[in-house]
């Protein structure tokens, strides 16, 4: 079957990636080796409830941020309920902090927490950089720059404001609660810590302050719930993707990339069947690097294979990435939560997995899409699991266990509520993404690896390209679609 781009997988990265290039006529092909869309972003059915496969929190929406532009381009329509209040967070000394969005109500609030010691001037220049990194994000869409034409680029919209900020990629966080004297502020330093973990897949000493104070800021924009679960927010990209003629192709799993220079053959295995040939001008890779690079094969001239090979030893072993353990709860709940997104800090790390917090996300109260019987709920909760290749299998249950005992502690959920459960490990993540070791969330930040030293779109320097979270910025939804609008821009730049 030939098509004008071969797209392989469906996360955000992708359909974003793919939205755009069939909003400029092409035709393209989506792969999906699973047998729904969305990878980390989707939801699925399950003893009569919806449950989100990962991602449960949104951001993105707001004028000026990455889906946001690329709904603005192609008229898609997302129906998103923006949340009143974006995350609560339970501290190990029995405190909850409630995130505002709004930044002198979250700075009162953290002041309460924390104490009033440089909590405002903290708190302000984190939320200036992060203005900074959203207003720049969409304006330097060839950023990193690997071409003449990337640097033609980045010089035109430079701006003096950008040379200011770009030293912070320098500093670490740590660096910056030790500026702001809050270093020594112990319950304040795992708060950031366990913050960070969940927007930048890394603590403080590894994070730059550029990501790091854009994470820490992440509840200060639009936070937004999709009724349904956040299947609802891929179903519309596919659907336009295929208004426009495109077609996406579950249970069709990409095996093999032949490279030609006409364009790429990519074979499929089809899920118990036989395999199919894509042939495309164009090809977007929208699953992590350490699963694209081993399916190019055979004949490449000598210039791609050697790209290929450096790229090889750019990808992240399992030691620097995380997984996730996941449980999944149906329950009737026993009261109404003001708030739908909670961080959960431990009094002792879980056993099997050593993790400090959790996350816990229920159904928005008004959404009746989430289970078949009215006035039931689900929760989502999920922790990071750190070296995944040497934690693949282990022992759930007492996981679980120590898991519901926090969230009954905590009058979250009670365990006599709770009418299904279900827990999964790394390998289910392998299994469900196919994404080496299971990891998910993406690279994490590291200090050795400056924002203009991320793995940019360009795949092997011809015409295949590169997205979601292991590419640059890519961490969580609003990463992974900038990275979609990059390898997409990229892409015309070069060949439109
Ligand atoms: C538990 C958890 C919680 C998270 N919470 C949040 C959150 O609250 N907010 C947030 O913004 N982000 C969150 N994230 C991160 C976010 O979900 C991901 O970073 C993002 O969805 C990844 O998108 P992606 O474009 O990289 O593609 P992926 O989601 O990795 O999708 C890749 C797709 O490719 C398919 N695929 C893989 N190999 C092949 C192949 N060979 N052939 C064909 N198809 C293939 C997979 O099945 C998958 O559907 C969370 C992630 C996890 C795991």
């Amino acid at each position: 079957m030939r098509f004008d781009a071969i797209v392989i997988g469906s996360g955000m990265g992708a359909l974003c990636a793919a939205a755009l290039l069939a909003a400029d006529g092409l035709q393209v092909a989506i792969l999906e080796q699973n047998w729904l869309p969305g990878g980390c972003t989707s939801s699925y059915w399950r003893k009569g409830f919806v449950f989100e496969a990962g991602a449960t929190t949104l951001v993105g929406l707001d004028p000026g941020m990455p889906l946001w532009a690329v709904l603005q381009r192609t008229g898609i329509q997302i129906e998103a309920v923006p949340l009143q209040i974006p995350m609560q967070v339970h501290l190990s000394n029995g405190d909850t902090v409630t995130r505002y969005q709004d930044l002198d109500e979250w700075i009162e609030e953290a002041a309460r927490a924390f104490g009033k010691h440089n909590q405002r001037p903290f708190w302000e220049f984190c939320y200036q950089v992060s203005q900074f990194v959203w207003r720049t994000s969409l304006r330097q869409t060839a950023f990193p720059p690997t071409s003449i034409g990337d640097w033609m680029q980045c010089i035109l919209k430079i701006t003096p404001e950008q040379f200011w900020y770009a030293r912070y990629a320098f500093f670490s966080t740590e660096w910056l609660l030790k500026k702001f004297g809050l270093h020594r502020n112990r319950l304040f330093t795992k708060f950031v810590n366990e913050q960070l973990l969940i927007t930048a897949q890394n603590y403080a000493p590894q994070v730059n302050v550029l990501f790091g104070a854009t994470a820490l800021c992440y509840t200060n924009f639009g936070n937004y719930y999709v009724n349904g679960g956040l299947i609802n927010l891929v179903k519309p990209f596919v659907n336009y993707i295929e208004q426009k003629g495109g077609k996406i192709f579950l249970r069709h799993k990409a095996i093999a990339i032949h490279w030609s220079k006409e364009g790429y053959r990519v074979v499929a295995q089809v899920k118990g069947k036989e395999k199919v040939d894509f042939l495309g001008k164009f090809l977007i890779s929208g699953i992590p690097i350490n699963n694209t690079l081993p399916l190019f094969n055979g004949h490449m001239p000598y210039k791609i294979s050697k790209r290929i090979e450096k790229l090889k030893k750019l990808t992240m072993p399992s030691n620097m990435l995380n997984s996730a353990f996941q449980v999944g709860i149906g329950f009737r709940p026993h009261q109404h939560l003001t708030c739908i997104h909670h961080q959960i800090h431990l009094q002792e790390p879980l056993p099997e997995i050593g993790s400090q917090s959790i996350f816990l996300s229920v159904n928005h109260p008004e959404d009746a899409l989430r289970s078949d019987v009215p006035g039931l709920a689900v929760a989502s909760i999920s922790t990071h699991v750190h070296h995944p290749a040497a934690r693949m299998h282990f022992d759930k249950s007492v996981v679980e266990q120590a898991i519901l005992e926090r969230l009954a502690a905590l009058d979250l959920i009670r365990p006599d509520t709770i009418i299904y459960i279900h827990s999964s490990t790394p390998a289910a993540w392998e299994k469900w993404t196919q994404r080496q070791f299971g990891f998910v969330g993406g690279y994490p930040q590291y200090m050795h690896i400056k924002p203009w030293q991320m793995l940019e779109a360009r795949l092997d320097g011809y015409k295949a390209y590169l997205c979601g979270d292991t590419t640059y910025p890519g961490q969580g939804i609003p990463g992974v679609a900038l990275s979609g609008i990059i390898a997409y821009e990229k892409l015309r730049r070069d060949w439109l």
